[in-house]
Order: C-alpha cells, then sequence, then structure tokens
C-alpha cells in the first residue's frame, strides 16, 4: 500500500474548518487504502514562542480532534512528532543539504514574519520547511495530504530528496502532494482573500471546530459578503460569497455549480442560513466525541504510545540508511 504522511500543529485550543476540509478530511479517507502517518507535529509549535502548560494540552487536543475526525489507531499510525526523535536528528542533516538561498524563497516564512520583522523571528521558523522535510522523508512517503499553503514547501521535500539520491544514492522515495483543488483554501470569514489560520485569523473570522456551535453559527451569519445581490461563484469578485459556497459544498457533498442554481433568486441571508446549518450539524457532533476523549487521558496516551513505536520502527530504518550513505561511522 502507498504511504501517506501528513502532521498538524497544536498551535490553537482547536482545529478550524479549512483544517478539517483541507487535510484532516482527507486523512481520514485515506486510511484504507494507504499505509498512513499521522502526526500532531508539536516541534514546529515552538517555532514562534509558546506556552509549556498550554503546548501540552493543545497536543493532546489535537490527537483527540483526530480521532474525533474519524482516524481509527487500528487503520493508521497515529503519534506525537517528538516522541520520536529521528525528526530532529535527520532534519539536521537535510539543512546541511538546504540552500540558504533556497530556504529564503519560502513564503510562508515571509507571512509569518509579516507583522513581527524578519529581525525578530527564530532561526526555527526559518528552517521549519527542512523538519518538514524531514517529517515526509523519513517515512518513505508517497503521498502528502495538505492544503494549498503547503505547496511550496512539498516541493522543497521533493528537491531535497532528490538532491540526497542524486548525491549519496537512491535513498528516499520522493513524495507528491495531494491537494484537492475545491478545499485547499478555506478563507477567513471577515477578510476572504486571507487563508482561514489558526495563529492569524481574527476570532470573528475563524470557524473553531470546538467552539460552541451557535458560536460559529454567528460567525456564519455575520461573515464578510459581497456587493451586489446575486449568488455566483466567483473568487476574484465575489470572494466572501465563494467561500461559503466552497464550505456548503463540501459538506453538504453537493456541487458548486447545483448550488448556484438552486440560489437563483434568493439572498445572502439564506445562503448564510444554510451553511450555519450545515456546520452547526457537523461541528456538535465532533465536539462531543473530542471532550469525551478528552475524558480519558490514558486511552489517549495508549494510543499515542503505540503509534510513535510503530512510527520509530520505520523512521529509524530510513534514518540508518541516510548515515550510512553520509559516511557516517557506524556506532558499534
Ligand atoms: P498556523 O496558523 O499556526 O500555521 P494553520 O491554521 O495554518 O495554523 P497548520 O497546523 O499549519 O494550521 O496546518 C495543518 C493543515 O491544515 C495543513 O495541511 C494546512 O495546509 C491545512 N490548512 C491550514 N489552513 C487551511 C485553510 N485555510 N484551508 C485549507 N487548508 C488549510
Ligand atoms: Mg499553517
Amino acid at each position: 500500500r502507498p504511504r501517506v504522511f501528513s502532521g498538524i500543529q497544536p498551535t490553537a485550543d482547536s482545529f478550524h474548518l479549512g483544517n478539517y476540509l483541507g487535510a484532516v478530511r482527507q486523512w481520514v479517507g485515506m486510511q484504507d487504502e494507504h499505509d498512513a502517518f499521522y502526526c500532531v507535529v508539536d516541534l514546529h509549535a515552538i517555532t514562534m514562542g509558546h506556552d509549556p502548560a498550554r503546548l501540552r494540552e493543545r497536543s493532546l487536543r489535537s490527537a483527540a480532534q483526530l480521532l474525533a475526525a474519524g482516524l481509527d489507531p487500528e487503520r493508521c499510525t497515529l503519534f506525537v512528532q517528538s516522541h520520536v526523535a529521528e525528526h530532529t536528528q535527520l532534519a539536521w542533516i537535510l539543512g546541511c543539504l538546504t540552500g540558504f538561498g533556497e530556504a529564503s524563497r519560502m513564503t510562508q516564512f515571509k507571512d509569518k514574519t509579516q507583522k513581527q520583522g524578519v529581525e525578530g523571528a527564530t532561526v526555527g521558523l526559518f528552517t521549519y520547511p527542512v523538519l518538514m522535510a524531514a517529517d515526509i522523508l523519513l517515512y518513505q512517503t508517497d503521498a502528502v495530504p495538505v492544503g494549498e499553503d503547503q505547496r511550496q514547501h512539498l516541493e522543497l521535500s521533493r528537491d531535497l530528496a532528490q538532491r540526497f539520491n542524486s548525491r549519496y544514492g537512491r535513498t528516499f522515495r520522493v513524495p507528491e502532494p495531494f491537494i484537492l483543488a475545491d478545499t485547499a483554501k478555506i478563507y477567513d470569514l471577515q477578510d476572504p482573500t486571507a487563508k482561514m489560520s489558526k495563529s492569524s485569523s481574527s476570532p470573528t473570522g475563524i470557524i473553531d471546530l470546538l467552539d460552541d456551535p451557535k458560536t460559529s453559527a454567528k460567525r456564519i451569519r455575520s461573515a464578510v459578503t459581497d456587493s451586489g445581490r446575486e449568488i455566483t461563484f466567483d473568487r476574484v469578485n465575489k470572494p466572501g460569497v465563494s467561500n461559503l459556497l466552497t464550505i456548503l459544498s463540501a459538506l453538504t457533498e453537493r456541487p458548486v455549480p447545483e448550488l448556484v442554481d438552486a440560489y437563483a433568486g434568493k439572498g445572502y441571508g439564506d445562503l448564510k442560513r444554510d451553511v450555519a446549518d450545515v456546520v452547526v450539524e457537523f461541528v456538535t457532533p465532533y465536539r462531543e466525541r473530542t471532550l469525551a476523549l478528552l475524558e480519558d487521558p490514558e486511552s489517549l496516551d495508549n494510543i499515542l504510545a503505540r503509534g510513535a513505536e510503530r512510527a520509530r520502527t520505520v523512521a529509524a530504518e530510513t534514518l540508518r540508511e541516510v548515515e550510512d550513505r553520509l559516511g557516517f561511522v557506524v556506532a558499534k
């Protein structure tokens, strides 16, 4: 079975609708046909400053949410990144293959440092795409289900795999991005030209899946819409309405053109009401399942411990081969 790998950062108390539609939903769908490795990437979550107690809490909440979304520890490997030391070990090695200029071209670094400026950023944030490449390459990954914002980092992972293979001999599988065009980028409800983001969306721009469903409904109803009255899908002229149509289409599995036809003659208020309803329908059981899983931390710990063990086996084998290829003296 082809391998998949993907990760999510424990940078917030809740995942948002973009995380689910852009990434996690695909993770769930890929469990059976693939040998799937999914990871709560806590090492990535310390690149911009963090609170230790909250990080621990958020890592467990992330794992619980992944299970609530439908990951099954019997059908996939779910683990916490810091439990598998090989991620940081391979990251160092790949860092020595990455050009400084190449790393400097990553647009997400530019986005994430826009507010505070590059001077205030950590080296960890700068090299985070290299750690991400290590995450992926350790598992000899075929496909990486992510949102559009990760495309450039995926390209770097591919380049690093190919570079290593051509310099030192074929060692890594070269991963392919798995990005679903329709839901690859869910936008901020208040600024529908920016992506919905855990760390940069304003509270009213984001649908947090663990919020009180009533709050989510209210946020949808107060989403920014566009001038005019007609409901059409037009990313340029109607980004707000298009975003709502995308969400409705994804959650109801009705194609956008069919929805547009169905809303002929209706107004933005009708659309928002329907989107709010389907969102509430989705988040209510998701939230209940997550909270129930968090009631039983021991089971959660066990699942993560088993996941880490399985992950370590694969990761250690790749790293051993990498070190051998690089000419490191094998420890006896
Ligand atoms: P942060 O703002 O801390 O980077 P994030 O919201 O971008 O948080 P990540 O943990 O970085 O979340 O990303 C997890 C996954 O969710 C990735 O595959 C990413 O591409 C995807 N994703 C994030 N935001 C969106 C979005 N708005 N639409 C679709 N997919 C998204
Ligand atoms: Mg992100």
